[in-house]
């Protein structure tokens, strides 16, 4: 079944649309205009008007076309390959009419160069007409309508076509299996396709592609994007030649994947085995990614380092992994001062200064940097205002993020998707205006996803808010039953409002569906090494002195009035045993290995796989005074920065 509903799917037939070039022969031409053809048709303009798209220079070849009577295949591909260049859909809609009345339009050769234009131009449905209408020769026609439907991201119909190739029996190539597996990747039916991945990796054997290195990066990558960790590094060992690319897959397989040690690791033996490459700017935007993950801010400062000598830094991708790895590493002045020392800049440069702001709570800054950035004439993109509406609701701006929701519409032309509905319900919500955010969800114009419901859920944690909770849990319990989160944030917002009968209820239909809610995890970087604690992690070597040296900082800062927030124990036990439970917190555990293994005045920073709990806050808020030490921590939300008893956050998050 061929179903369509890209934005880019234009309905109108080829044979309906409008010419745009007046002087076009066509068979509704006028007899005057057939006299002028004729005459022009004396003298032979194909080298001209290969000239002209050579020279870039489409409208006037596009004139002249129009009296050439006799165009070869080299100046059809050379204005085909024009009219993808300049992104010109009528352009090459003109070629394309042109083409078929000279008769070209059964060339199998310009049949796969229209098929890559319209890919190019986005315009998938073209790209399927042109191939429906060509009888199948040639590899070479397959391969353009595979390649282009992966790229469209109809990875289902990609695959069809890779189906019927088989089943009649085309010859594959190399090119093929890549494009079939890139294929697997796009698409969103996720267990399916893996096995159909499986099925071509199985057939990549049999053919014997394993030595070839473009194909075997390409099933890395595609057994990476599906997050089977296991399978992407037993074809990367398998591989008996590995490229810069195929390093690179690998390091970005683990960095994604929330393996940060794993590929920091293979970083540090690609740049130790002798191998005639090195790191390119790839390599350095996922293992910078690695180091951010984990706040390795000791190996991120090391990466920079490489990169100034490798002289990637002025690689625009690598400077923006640069300002996030700092941002998220807590160093915020860091990130700010590799912004300043860009010699040029783009959006995604821009986006992440203000995301990094964002993060740590400087709401107005962020404003401040967005408003620069459109005096300065760049266009913001989508991604711009999930940042500086992400800066809003961090820090309370609810006027200003419903104004920059407004203009996003009004002034910059951009059609809000679910994820800045989401943004603005955060925003409103964190600023206990729940009613405002339930109505923004009611009177939206897409279908408010888990996204969406679960923004409003937060917020309702934050304020304590059970008959909203309960509303936006309800729908996400529909559309993602097996999202442990929902239910324990539920439970969350039951416990604080006392109700135990629903907290067990909840608990219950926990259980029930077999669920496991996600375990807290915590690291933190101690010379050089990155540690990692899990909430009562019994088995961890340091534990002992950890635990001890918490009892003993709780015990006196009760005395300084430090309360442990037993209630947010979910289960039915005693006082004591509660409170064995929050210092067994990863986050805690964390900062009890720092203060033992760092010394006095360096600050401490752990990064937290959820939000922080508020007796991790409240008691690291009291350790950052008791103690007389910085403390930075990054949950999933934002970064906090304790000291002298004080958050960055101001117990807002
Ligand atoms: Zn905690
Ligand atoms: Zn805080």
């Amino acid at each position: 079944m061929w179903v369509l509903n890209s934005p880019h799917f234009i309905q109108t037939p080829i044979s309906s649309l409008p010419i745009k070039h007046k002087t076009f022969i066509s068979s509704q031409q006028s007899s005057d205009s057939i006299t002028t053809s004729i005459t022009a048709k004396s003298t032979n303009k194909n080298p001209v008007i290969q000239s002209l798209c050579k020279k870039g220079n489409l409208k006037q070849a596009l004139q002249l076309l129009s009296s050439e009577s006799s165009p070869t295949q080299q100046t059809y591909e050379l204005l085909i390959h024009s009219c993808a260049f300049e992104k010109s859909f009528r352009d090459a809609l003109v070629v394309h009419r042109h083409l078929i009345e000279n008769e070209f339009d059964h060339d199998p050769f310009l049949a796969t160069k229209l098929i890559d234009m319209y890919s190019e131009l986005e315009c998938i449905e073209y790209a399927r007409q042109v191939f429906d209408k060509i009888s199948r020769r040639t590899i070479y026609v397959w391969n353009a309508i595979l390649r282009a439907l992966t790229l469209a991201g109809y990875g289902v119909e990609a695959l069809g076509i890779y189906r019927e190739m088989n089943r009649i029996g085309v010859p594959c190539d190399r090119f093929t299996h890549t494009y079939a597996l890139k294929a697997c990747v796009v698409s969103e039916s996720m267990t399916l396709l893996l096995r159909k991945g499986k099925e071509i990796h199985g057939r990549i054997l049999r053919h014997g592609y394993e030595s070839h290195v473009h194909i075997m990066t390409t099933l890395l990558d595609m057994y990476a994007k599906f997050g089977n960790v296991m399978y992407a590094s037993y074809v990367f060992d398998g591989m008996p030649d590995k490229n810069v690319v195929s390093w690179s897959a690998m390091i970005a397989c683990y960095s994604k994947n929330e393996r940060p040690y794993e590929a920091l690791n293979l970083f540090y033996a690609m740049v130790n085995e002798i191998i005639d490459f090195s790191p390119n700017s790839v390599t350095m935007v996922n293992v910078l990614q690695a180091c951010a993950a984990v706040v390795g801010l000791e190996q991120g400062k090391l990466m920079h380092c490489y990169i100034l000598r490798r002289n990637l830094d002025s690689m625009l991708p690598v400077t923006s992994a640069l300002m996030t790895m700092y941002a998220r590493c807590g160093k915020l002045e860091a990130a700010q001062k590799v912004f300043d020392q860009m010699d040029r800049r783009d959006v995604v440069s821009w986006n992440t200064l203000i995301s990094s702001y964002a993060i740590h709570g400087f709401g107005m800054k962020a404003v401040q940097i967005f408003d620069e950035m459109i005096r300065r004439g760049i266009k913001p993109t989508p991604i711009t205002f999930v940042s500086v509406l992400g800066a809003c609701s961090h820090a309370g701006l609810a006027e200003m993020g419903k104004r920059l929701f407004v203009s996003m519409t009004e002034r910059h032309g951009i059609r809000p998707s679910v994820e800045h509905y989401a943004s603005l319900v955060d925003v409103l919500g964190r600023a206990n205006r729940l009613k405002e955010a339930a109505k923004v969800i009611e009177d939206m114009k897409v279908e408010p996803g888990p996204k969406v419901w679960g923004s409003l859920l937060g917020s309702c944690r934050i304020h304590c808010n059970v008959e909203f909770a309960e509303r936006a849990s309800n729908r996400l319990f529909e559309l993602e039953p097996t999202n442990a989160g929902n239910y324990v944030l539920l439970a969350d917002i039951y416990a604080k409002a006392g109700m135990w009968d629903e907290v067990k209820n909840v608990r219950k239909l926990l259980e029930a569906q077999g669920l496991q809610k996600v375990s807290g995890r915590s690291w933190i970087e101690v010379r050089r090494k990155i540690y990692s604690f899990m909430s009562v992690d019994e088995l961890n070597p340091h534990i002992e002195q950890i635990h001890a040296l918490l009892a003993e900082l709780s015990e006196e800062m009760k005395q300084q009035g430090y309360i442990p927030q037993t209630k947010l124990v979910l289960y039915d036990l005693d006082e004591k045993e509660k409170e064995r439970i929050l210092l067994g917190h990863s986050e805690k555990l964390a900062v009890g290995f720092g203060l033992i293994n760092t010394s006095k005045g360096q600050t401490i920073r752990i990064t937290k796989n959820l939000r922080l709990c508020e007796d991790c806050h409240t008691m690291t808020k009291f350790i950052s005074k008791f103690i007389g030490r910085e403390i930075m921590v990054r949950d999933v939300n934002r970064v906090h920065h304790f000291y002298n008893g004080m958050c960055s956050c101001g117990d807002y998050w």
